[in-house]
């Protein structure tokens, strides 16, 4: 299995290795060739409005928005949920935009947003989950399940071949949820 890592800004060399860990091929998504022959793509934490601005300056935009569409496996951390999202704060997003689901960005705060916790994930039991200026999903549309909630909020979810996580797994030390994506989405 080749899974490609956005390698634009952000968390991505930690994604490759726990990826590796688990017997994945990794690739880099860099620019346009890159996406060629890939079985799955992962878009790691960072800035969104950074990595969705260089999405589209680099024309990946739309090639990997049809990639998802047409079923590609995608799994969005963090800023990687955010760039999957259809809306973001309420608002219509133009960034691939390819879940139901509207996210609240630097939900818990912009300073002092950062925390580590442990809860419930569905399918997989307690996981570490360690947020950085993270957002949270406040609606689902049709279709989505919801995996995992915070105090009542959601941050994880999947809607058939896309798994959207407002926290940074690839840090944790703990590859359960990359070995979920690998295995179900
Ligand atoms: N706050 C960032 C954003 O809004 C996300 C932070 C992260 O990916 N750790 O894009």
């Amino acid at each position: 299995m080749k899974v490609g890592v956005l390698a634009l800004q952000g968390a991505f060399i930690e994604h490759e290795k726990m990826l590796k860990s688990l017997g994945a091929e990794t690739v880099e998504i860099r620019q346009l060739p890159d996406i060629d022959g890939i079985d799955a793509l992962v878009l790691p934490g960072g800035e969104s409005t950074t990595v969705g601005k260089l999405l589209k300056d680099l024309k990946l935009l739309e090639p990997l928005k049809q990639k998802i569409e047409d079923g590609l496996p995608v799994f969005g951390t963090c800023a990687g949920e955010i760039l999957l999202a259809e809306k973001i704060d309420g608002k219509a997003s133009d960034h691939l935009a390819t879940m139901p689901i509207d996210v609240k960005r630097n939900a818990y705060g912009r300073q002092l947003g950062s925390f580590n916790t442990t809860a419930e994930f569905n399918g997989i039991g307690k996981v570490p989950m360690c947020f950085i200026r993270a957002p949270y999903i406040t609606l689902v549309g049709d279709g989505v399940e919801v995996l995992a909630e915070v105090d009542g909020k959601i941050v994880a979810a999947r809607y058939k071949n896309q798994l959207a996580i407002s926290f940074h797994p690839e840090i944790s030390g703990d590859s359960s949820i990359h070995r979920f994506f690998l295995e179900h989405v």
